[in-house]
C-alpha cells in the first residue's frame, strides 16, 4: 500500500501510519463499540443502506449515538475511498463509545469516536471462487446478542485461526444442538436435495448479513426458493452443495466440511448460478 493512506478519526483525516485513538477508547478497553465493512465496487460502495441499517441498529442496541448523519457519515467514507484511491477494495468504520476513565457503566459524557479507513483489496480470490473452499467446525462459543455487529470479535478470532491451523479457508460455528449457526465472518448455506437455499433465519444467534439478505432478494427474484431454518453439520455434510456469503468473500462454494467432500468435490451449478447473479448485482448501480 502506498506511503499516502490516510484514516479519518474523529473529525480529521490523518496519515494512516500516524492515526490513532486514546488508550482509555472504552472500544481498546472493553470492545465496546460497532463495526462495518463495506465493499467498493469499480469506485462504488455497495449496498449502502442495509450496511447504515445494521450500523445504526446494532448503536441503538448498544444505546451509543451515531455522532453524525447517515449523509453527513456518507461523505467521510466516499472521501475515505477517493483520498484513499481506492478502485476495488474495502470500507471500514468503527464507532465506539468514546473515551472515558475506564469503569464499566456508560459514562456520563463520552463523544463517540469514529474512525473509517479504507485498502485495497479484501475480495473473494478467483481460485476459491473456481474450486471452492473447505471449511472446519467449530463450537460457537460466542455471546447471545451476534445479532449486534460488536467489535468483540475473540470467539470469531479463534474459531478462524482453528480453520487456518486445519487447513481451512472458514470456520463454521455449531450450536449445543448441532446446528450450524454461522461463519467466524461469513453466513453458512446448504443447498438441499429440492434445489432451495437453506440459511438459519434472522435471530440474535446470528449476524444479518447483508451479503446474506442481498442474495436473498436475488434468488427470489429468479425462482430460486429460500428456506430459512436451522440445519445441522449432518445435514450440510450430505447436501447437494453449500456456499458462504459476506462483504469480502460475495458468494464462495463450500466443497469440504471437516473430511467430508461435498458432493463431487466441484462447486455446484446452484452456487454457480448465483455467484454469476451476485457479479450481476455489483455491476448494477443502485
Ligand atoms: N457473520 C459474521 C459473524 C460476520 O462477521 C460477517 C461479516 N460482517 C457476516 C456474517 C457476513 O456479513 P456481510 O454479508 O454483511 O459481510
Amino acid at each position: 500500500m502506498s506511503l499516502s493512506r490516510i484514516a479519518y478519526v474523529n473529525g480529521r483525516y490523518v496519515p494512516h501510519h500516524a492515526a490513532g485513538v486514546h488508550i482509555e477508547d472504552r472500544g481498546y478497553q472493553f470492545a465496546d463499540g460497532v463495526y462495518e465493512v463495506m465493499a467498493i465496487d469499480n469506485r462504488r460502495l455497495v449496498d449502502m443502506t442495509p450496511h447504515y441499517d445494521r450500523l445504526e441498529r446494532s448503536l441503538r442496541e448498544l444505546r451509543i449515538e451515531l455522532p453524525m448523519t447517515r449523509a453527513a457519515l456518507d461523505v467521510v467514507l466516499h472521501e475515505v475511498v477517493r483520498r484513499n484511491r481506492v478502485r476495488n477494495g474495502i470500507v471500514y468504520l468503527q464507532v465506539t463509545r468514546g473515551v472515558a476513565t475506564r469503569d464499566h457503566p456508560f459514562p456520563k459524557r463520552a463523544e463517540p469516536a469514529v474512525v473509517v479507513t479504507a485498502r485495497r483489496g479484501g475480495r473473494p480470490n478467483p481460485q476459491n471462487r473456481e474450486e471452492g473452499v473447505a471449511v472446519v467446525t467449530v463450537p460457537d462459543i460466542r455471546w447471545a446478542r451476534c445479532d449486534i455487529k460488536s467489535v468483540s470479535l475473540l470467539p470469531n478470532v479463534l474459531a478462524k485461526q482453528a480453520a487456518k491451523e486445519a487447513g481451512g479457508f472458514e470456520a463454521w460455528q455449531v450450536d449445543a444442538d448441532d446446528m450450524i449457526t454461522e461463519g467466524s465472518s461469513t453466513n453458512a448455506w446448504i443447498v438441499d436435495a429440492d434445489g432451495n437455499l437453506v440459511t438459519r433465519p434472522l435471530a440474535n444467534t446470528i449476524l444479518s448479513g447483508v451479503t446474506r439478505l442481498v442474495l436473498k432478494q436475488l434468488a427470489e427474484e429468479s425462482d430460486i426458493r429460500v428456506v430459512e431454518r436451522p440445519f445441522s453439520v449432518e445435514e450440510a455434510k450430505n447436501a447437494r452443495e453449500a456456499f458462504i456469503t459476506s462483504t469480502t468473500s460475495f458468494v464462495t462454494p463450500v466443497v469440504r466440511i471437516d473430511d467430508r467432500v461435498i458432493a463431487n468435490g466441484r462447486p455446484g451449478s446452484t452456487t454457480t448460478r448465483l455467484i454469476e447473479l451476485y457479479d450481476q448485482h455489483l455491476a448494477t448501480p443502485a
